[in-house]
Formats: structure tokens, sequence, C-alpha cells
């Protein structure tokens, strides 16, 4: 090796990072990947793992009502969040081990620092001052959360990183955000006990999903117990005798313990040298890539949510590895971003794929509905007032099923299943043709017969 010192430097060891670098160096490359923090990233250090653990700790409390119904006296259950938080960081840290020990084994070399480009080829290590000269580099930073407008007392405010590591549970949380992390902290903090307020700007939570979803979750949180507020900003924050004063727009004030914002997160692109690199952004302000993930700069590539593509996990990884088989495996390889499955996990759960009805009515000429809300069996001894709810958007012309929305219990297990099926193109009358599973709620899926409703489009003027 003459001018280089390796042939790939990976900055961020995230999910994108991780998978890229392994992949990388089983195809026979030397690698060299930087973490500033931890290695693993947001999924396993504040995101995906600690987020889902807290789902898992905050459904129990539903479970110990519900078996009521069915014969079970239970003494008062007594929840202890400093537990689950010591237990929550105890996996987080077996799980970054496990990380480091693949990595190692793999043969690439981890260096703790923050890295930072000095030129189209040149890596400086933060940590040490030390310049690495790569054939490659891979920018795999990821995203981070954007608190919004600077409101007085945002000092006051906490996002979804703070969130997952509160020394105290807070009995009275105020969360600003409607999409899924705000969701997915609201029916935390409320299946564990705390009094939860959602304030969200625009007119419904969930911005993107399906309408029927948006106003289904809607109610089942509210039907719990979560106050919802739409058409809403916190305007400011302060410190009072109790706890946090928050001011909204329509002149409430809401008094709780922790105020968190879950109002977007932005790719981590700033003070990383990008500039002196030549890489560009888009007009996102994220790194702007070809399907094969490469930047402007012919030899740098960028994976994961500092592209902003779909910021999920299993695509960052997808383009990690992609990008690792296209540079050093000798095969192109581009990631299908087309009808991603994805969960919510938010109490209902939710899980979809494809095309909402609205995105499909634009684009298809005719598009048939069918759906379903019923109580699962389950809930009939629970006792519990909650529904599911399952939606197939149809093409009315081909029969494609070209989207599916599910929210209920495992709706995340279910839609993986459902993913497969759309994606082998399957149509309503393929659904139709599989026998169900009884008594299940997903055998929804195969025996909805009557039309919910048809959608023609009108000619083009
Ligand atoms: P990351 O995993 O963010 O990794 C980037 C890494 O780069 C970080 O470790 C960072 O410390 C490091 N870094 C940044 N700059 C530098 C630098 N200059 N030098 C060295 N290191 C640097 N996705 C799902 O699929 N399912 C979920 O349920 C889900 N839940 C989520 C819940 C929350 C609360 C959050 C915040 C995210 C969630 N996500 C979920 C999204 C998912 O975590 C991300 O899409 C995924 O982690 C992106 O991977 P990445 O490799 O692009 O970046």
């Amino acid at each position: 090796m003459s001018d280089f010192d390796v042939d790939l430097f990976v900055i961020g060891a995230g999910s994108g990072g991780v998978r890229a670098a392994r992949i990388a160096a089983n195809h026979g490359a030397t690698v060299i990947v930087a973490e500033e923090y931890r290695v693993g990233g947001t999924c396993v250090i504040r995101g995906c793992v600690p987020k889902k653990l807290l789902v898992y700790a905050a459904r129990f409390a539903d479970e110990f009502e519900d078996a009521a119904g069915y014969g079970w006296t239970l003494q008062r259950p007594v929840f202890d969040w400093p537990t689950l938080i010591a237990n929550k960081d105890r996996e987080i840290a077996r799980l970054e081990a496990a990380y480091v020990a693949n990595l190692e084994r793999s043969k690439v070399k981890i260096v703790r620092s923050r890295a930072i480009l000095e030129d189209a080829h040149r890596v400086r290590l933060v940590a040490t001052g030390e310049v690495v000269r790569a054939r490659h580099i891979l920018i795999a930073t990821g995203g981070w959360p954007s608190l919004g407008a600077d409101i007085a007392g945002l000092e006051h405010v906490i996002t979804s990183n703070e969130a997952l590591d509160l020394a105290a549970f807070p009995k009275r949380i105020l969360i600003q955000g409607g999409g899924y992390i705000a969701v997915e902290f609201a029916g935390i903090f409320h299946g564990l006990g705390a009094e939860v307020t959602l304030v969200y700007r625009g007119d419904n939570i969930l911005r993107g999903f399906d309408d029927d979803v948006r106003e289904h979750l809607r109610g089942e949180m509210e039907k719990r117990g979560i106050r919802i507020l739409t058409r809403k900003l916190v305007e400011g924050v302060e410190k009072v005798d109790h706890g946090l004063c928050v001011s909204l727009s329509d002149h409430e004030a809401v008094v709780v313990d922790q105020v968190m914002f879950a109002t977007g997160r932005r790719p981590n692109v700033t003070g990383i040298g990008l500039d002196r690199a030549g890489v560009q952004l888009n007009e996102r302000g994220a790194v702007k890539v070809d399907r094969y993930s490469r930047t402007s700069v012919p030899h740098i590539y960028a994976v994961g949510d500092v592209t902003d593509r779909v910021n999920l996990t299993p695509v960052a990884i997808r383009e990690g590895h992609a990008f690792a088989d296209t540079v050093f495996g000798g095969r192109e390889v581009a990631v299908d971003h087309a009808d991603i499955p994805t969960a919510v996990f938010s109490e209902p759960e939710v899980g979809v794929i494809g095309l909402t009805e609205m995105e499909a009515r634009h684009r298809y000429a005719r598009v048939d509905i069918y759906k379903s809300s019923f109580r699962t069996l389950k809930m009939t001894l629970a006792a519990r007032d909650t529904r599911c709810f399952f939606k197939l958007v149809v093409d009315g012309d081909s029969d494609r099923v070209l989207g599916c929305h599910i929210i209920g219990p495992d709706a995340g297990e279910m839609i993986q299943l459902v993913g497969i099926a759309i994606k082998m193109n399957a149509t309503k009358a393929d659904f139709d043709r599989v026998m169900a599973v009884h008594p299940t709620a997903a055998e929804e899926l195969v025996t909805m017969r009557t039309k919910a409703a048809t959608y023609v489009r009108e000619a083009a003027e």
C-alpha cells in the first residue's frame, strides 16, 4: 500500500458503518472505523433496542390489568424505573461488546475518536491528531435530534437521547412531536404510569401514514388516557417550584416533570470537513448520493441517516452492505428502497408497508380499499376497550396489493411477513387463496371480502 494507509476509512460505527466495515474487510480490504461515542450507533445505544426494551416494560401494565378477566388476582404491581434502566444498560453494554468482537474478528481496526475530513483522502483523528490516508472513505455519521426554534427555556428540554437514561421517572411528561418517536415514547411513559401530554403542531399524529391509521391510533391512545393536543406548539418552558411550566401557543400552561421534544432528526454533517473534501449536500442538508451511495466525490460514499433516504436501521445496514459489495466485492449492488415494511412501537402497535390510500389514489386509475376494525378474542374476556385495524389498498385494475396497514398487537411482526407477499407482487386474489389461521387477528388479512370503497380517478384534463 503505497499512497494510502488503509483501503477504507469508515466514519461512524453505527448500523451502516459497522456492516460496511465488516463486509469490506471480509472482501479483503484493510479497514479502520472511527467512533466518537459508542460502537453500535443510534440503534443499539439510544434508539431501536433500548426503546423496544422500554416498550416491553410498558406493555406489562395492560397485561396485569387484563389478567383479571382470565381469573388472575394480582397484588398491585410496583414498577421500579432504576431497575429497568440498569437492566437495559447491561443489555446495551453486552450488545456493544458483541459489535466490537464481530468487528475485531473481521480484522477491522476500531479507533475511539471523532474523525474529520482534512481533504478528499485524508482523515484526522481528533483524539490523537493522527492523519490517516484512505483510498476510500465511508461517511456513516447518522443523524441527531433537532429541537427546532430557539424558544425560552430550551435548556430544560430533553430528547430521546436523554429520555432513555433519566435518573428519575417523570410522573408527568409533555412530549412535543407527532412522528413515530413521539408516539412511541408517549406509549412508554404512559404504560409505566406517567401522565402524558402529546403536543403536535399538525392536524394529526404520524404525518405521512395512511389517514385511517392516524385516526385510529390517535383514538386508541386517547382512550388509554394520553392527552393529545394538535395544532399547538410549545412556546416556552420555565422552571417552577414543582416542575416545569410549559406555555403552549393557545396560552394554555401545563406543569410537568419533564419536557421531551421529538421534533425530527437532522443528518450529522456539521463540522466533519465535507466541504474540504468537496462532498456536496442535497437540498435537505443530507449528503447527496447516487443509487450506489456514491457522493459527489467518486471514492467517498455515504450510507444511512446521514443521507436521509429512509431513516431506519435495516436500510442503513443494507446500504452499508451494498456499498461494500460494490466497492470491494466486485459487483455493483443498489438498494431497493421501494415498499419497505416498518413498525411503530406505539400502544397499540402499527405495522405498514407500501402505499397509503391517498398515495394510491393519486397514482392509480382505480383503487379498491378493504378495511376492518374489530376487538380481538383476547380482549373479550379482558374487557378492554381496544380495537385492531386492518386495511388493504389494492390496484383495482391489476388486483395487486399496493399497501397494507395494521394496528394491533404484533403488527410489526405481521407486516414483516406481509412484506414478502407484497415484494412478490401478490394480488388480492393471492391473499384470498390463503387459508385463514383461526383464531388469530392476522386471519383478517385473508378474509376481507367486501370492498369498503372503490375510487376511480377522473380522466386527466
Ligand atoms: P447511526 O446508527 O446513528 O450511527 C452513526 C454513528 O456515527 C454514531 O455512533 C455516532 O456517534 C458516530 N459519529 C458521528 N459523527 C462522527 C464522527 N465525526 N467521528 C466518529 N464518529 C461519529 N430504526 C428502526 O429501524 N427501527 C426502530 O424501531 C427505530 N427506533 C428508533 C428510535 C429512536 C429513539 C431513534 C433516535 C432512532 C430509531 N431508529 C429506528 C432509527 C435508527 O436508529 C437509525 O436509522 C439508524 O441507527 C441509522 O444508522 P446509521 O448507521 O446511519 O447511523
